[in-house]
């Protein structure tokens, strides 16, 4: 998904969806957009945004209640939601306990308690492998440093 919308693409890509508002007063009718129909007139990398020197899409779209001409765009709701940061933000990874290559993702979830139970669940699924909790980039938990009952390290 682009970070930024910028043009007719980027806002197809990313399901993006618009909507078109008549400007006439009197009529206001709302509408969404049909992108690939846009696109298929303007070109994928008209710009979303109106620019200097440049006629821009939403002048050429005729209101289909009133028959004029000109609209308003606004952003709607995305079809698709995602959150800015990658998909699901915890893991259970299983890793090489030598030279620490990922060798399996064992879960991936949203939410940080499950994402606990899955790591302690893993722990004891997987006995004698490295598994640790990660969000991103951070180890939050690695079963190296486990400390079992008695005092011994948990491997
Ligand atoms: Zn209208």
């Amino acid at each position: 998904m682009p970070r930024t919308l910028k043009t007719l693409e980027d806002a197809r890509v990313s399901g993006q969806e618009l909507v078109a508002i008549c400007l006439q007063l009197q009529c206001r009718h709302r509408w969404p957009v049909d992108l690939p129909k846009v696109i298929h007139y303007v070109g994928g990398a008209h710009s979303l945004w109106p620019m200097r020197g440049q006629r821009h899409f939403s002048e050429r779209m005729r209101c289909p209640a009133c028959n004029s001409k000109g609209v308003h765009i606004w952003m709607g709701v995305p079809k698709t939601p995602q959150p800015l940061i990658g998909g699901l933000p915890y893991a259970v990874e299983n890793r090489d306990v030598g030279n620490e290559v990922l060798v399996s993702v064992i879960a991936q979830v949203r939410h940080i308690s499950v994402a606990h139970a899955a790591f302690e669940a893993a722990v004891l699924a997987y006995p004698g492998r490295r598994v640790s909790l990660t969000e991103g980039a951070f180890v939050l938990r690695d079963s190296r440093f486990i400390v079992l009952p008695g005092g011994k390290a948990g491997a």
